[in-house]
């Protein structure tokens, strides 16, 4: 199973560290099996040592240059980071990435043999359009993907499920993944509101290979419960 953490634009430098030294314990001493994965922000990026795998949330695909706020690729090597997230929701629907430099990104990260987080979903307007509009849609997010590549993991994650409390139901995400195994043979996580409260249900789905988690991984306490109820399954 795989389970990652993405802690978006919360923690400090201090705190991250502290999450990071928890969270090995705590899979140290629960004998957690799981490929855990935790996303922290720039500025708490450092040489952790640790069995957590510590990816980027975001990178330009450059080795280095001029793109101001932006890291690339020199900036992450420093710290021996091989993980990135593409494609995630806020990143396309916040701050307006548009499919062209999504895939731009894709191909930089794939050409450095990193393992990828591909993020696909669709908005509410399509959703309530049903399954075949929803497919359209993420077919879309996946023109010019490499879908053989070796190192990537694709997490679907509704737009509308994310970040907003209300997970996708269980019937939702089994056709949906059932759908999308169709179209891919690699590990597909669910991400959207997955809580302590509805993990056990969501990763007993078959189809379902692991889960991204935004808010219930920023209080250690949460991400360790749903470490501990993966265990069960
Ligand atoms: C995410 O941002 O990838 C995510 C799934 O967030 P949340 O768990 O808060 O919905």
């Amino acid at each position: 199973m795989i389970i990652a953490g993405n802690l978006k634009t919360n923690h400090t430098r201090a705190s991250t560290k502290d999450y990071i030294e928890i969270l090995n314990k705590f899979m140290y001493v629960n004998s957690i099996k799981d490929k855990v994965y935790i996303f922290p922000p720039f500025t708490a990026i450092d040489n952790f040592i640790t069995n957590v795998k510590v990816g980027i949330q975001n990178a330009y695909p450059t080795e280095s240059g001029s793109f101001t706020g932006e890291i690339g690729f020199s900036q992450i090597e420093e710290f021996k980071i091989d993980t990135i997230l593409i494609g995630h929701s806020e990143r396309r629907h916040i701050l307006g990435e548009s499919n062209e430099l999504i895939q731009e990104k894709f191909n930089f990260f794939k050409e450095k043999n990193f393992i990828i987080f591909y993020c696909i979903g669709e908005p509410l307007e399509i959703r309530k359009q049903g399954l075949d509009a929803v497919l359209e849609y993420i077919d879309n997010q996946l023109i010019g993907i490499d879908l053989n590549y070796e190192n990537l993991i694709i997490a679907y994650e509704p737009v509308w499920a994310i970040g907003t409390g209300v997970s996708a139901s269980v019937k939702e995400i089994k056709e949906t993944h059932l759908a999308l195994k169709e179209k891919f043979s690699k590990p597909l996580l669910y991400g959207g509101s997955v809580k302590p409260s509805s993990v056990k249900e969501i990763l007993e789905i078959d189809e379902v290979d692991g889960v991204l988690i935004g808010t219930a991984s920023w209080k250690i306490e949460d991400f360790n419960k749903i470490l501990e109820i993966s265990k069960e399954i």
